[in-house]
């Protein structure tokens, strides 16, 4: 059993999308084993995108690539530098408002999350994910022009290792709970039989 963090980011809850982000996970089979309102700061924010030290070269790496693809010539070739400037522009976004915070457990929890939620650039994004579906005219294009952060609705913890840190700078130990549901049975129990 794996667990992996979920964050409703602030557009999300101000587009009304908590239930609708809530159903898609919930209906995948996963256990909702954490969940609260929480006004971030600046320094979760960073705390919680530099646990990989090598996160600002990735993501960095990672607009260059979707500029390329569409034959377009990125605004900076450098993916460090753009690496940190995506960060100033995450904590001004991830502290625009209360966010939904939230564990979810169950088999291949972090990959089986990723997958529900799309990748990173809504735009391009699978339809039938939640940020290709309910973001998609969203593209690192118009977060450049505005100088601001990709609005992609959710978070969703990249490993069981990452999970696992990111897990502690949002909840304390008793806030995560270790419960049954009479529906896991049918999920995991080899002998189940009506
Ligand atoms: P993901 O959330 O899909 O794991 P990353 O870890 O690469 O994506 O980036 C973290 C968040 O930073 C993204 O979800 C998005 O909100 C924002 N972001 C990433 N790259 C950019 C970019 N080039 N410009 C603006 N915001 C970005
Ligand atoms: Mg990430």
């Amino acid at each position: 059993m794996e667990k992996t963090l979920v964050i409703i980011k602030p557009d999300g809850v101000q587009r009304n999308l908590i239930g609708e982000i809530i159903c898609r996970l919930e209906r995948s089979g996963l256990k909702l084993v954490g969940m609260k309102l929480v006004q971030a700061d600046d320094k979760m924010v960073e705390k919680h995108y530099t646990i990989d030290p090598s996160w600002l070269k990735t993501v960095g790496v990672k607009a260059i690539e979707s500029y390329k693809e569409k034959g377009l010539e990125p605004p900076n070739n450098d993916p460090v530098a753009v690496g940190k400037d995506v960060l100033k522009r995450l904590k001004n976004f991830m502290t625009a408002g209360p966010v939904v915070a939230m564990v979810w457990e169950g088999n291949a929890a972090v990959s089986l999350v990723r997958k529900i939620c799309g990748s990173t650039e809504p735009f391009s994004a699978a339809i039938g994910t939640i940020r290709g579906d309910l973001s998609p005219i969203e593209t690192y294009q118009m977060a450049d022009l505005a100088n601001r952060a990709i609005r992609n609705l959710v978070h969703a913890s990249g490993t069981v290792a990452e999970a696992e840190k990111e897990i502690v700078i949002w909840f304390k130990k008793d806030e995560i709970w270790d419960y049954n549901l009479a529906r896991d049975t049918i999920l995991y129990d080899a002998n189940w039989r009506v």
